[in-house]
């Protein structure tokens, strides 16, 4: 029986997704293992307080157009990785959110058994605070790989 049935890869755009995304694929071909690719955005909904839905002053964010743009570049980078001739299941998923909760949220909801991630991404800063991988690697009972990035 192969280790991993479904692996999840967590994909931010940053310089060095390319190779987060070579290291799930090889995994998960190794394993004949479904693989889903996940990409999250991130945006602060256009309201001024976190209590009052009140309209925001700063112009309003197209949604649909961040999710249709990071659509586009998941699919691109799908085809640059050769991910659309592999002969195992593949999905695309683009969730609006926080990527720390849809992270572990989307494992948790098809029952993933491998977390892929980088080591750190965009938000270098976070790193003082605890980074994303950190983060899921708390919440998540599977397996988590964080695929160690070189600084920028
Ligand atoms: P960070 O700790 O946010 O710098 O990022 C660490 C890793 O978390 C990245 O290499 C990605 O694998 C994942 N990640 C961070 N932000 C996102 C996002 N918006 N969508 C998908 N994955 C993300």
């Amino acid at each position: 029986m192969s280790d991993y049935q479904h692996v999840l890869v967590a994909i931010d755009f940053a310089d060095q997704s390319g190779r987060i995304l070579e290291k799930a694929r090889d995994i998960a071909l190794r394993n004949q293992a479904r693989l889903s690719l996940l990409h999250v955005v991130e945006y602060l909904p256009p309201i001024d307080s976190a209590y009052e839905p009140i309209a925001s002053a700063y112009p309003a964010i197209d949604e649909e157009a961040l999710l249709a743009r990071g659509e586009k570049t998941l699919n691109e980078m799908c085809r640059a990785y050769d991910l659309d001739q592999l002969k195992i299941p593949l999905e695309l998923i683009i969730q609006a959110g926080t990527p720390r909760y849809e992270i572990s949220q989307c494992a948790i909801d098809r029952h993933c058994d491998l977390i892929v991630m980088g080591s750190h991404g965009r938000h270098g800063i976070r790193l003082l605070l605890g980074s994303t991988a950190n983060a899921v690697l708390h919440d998540m009972p599977c397996d988590i790989l964080a695929v160690r990035l070189e600084q920028n």
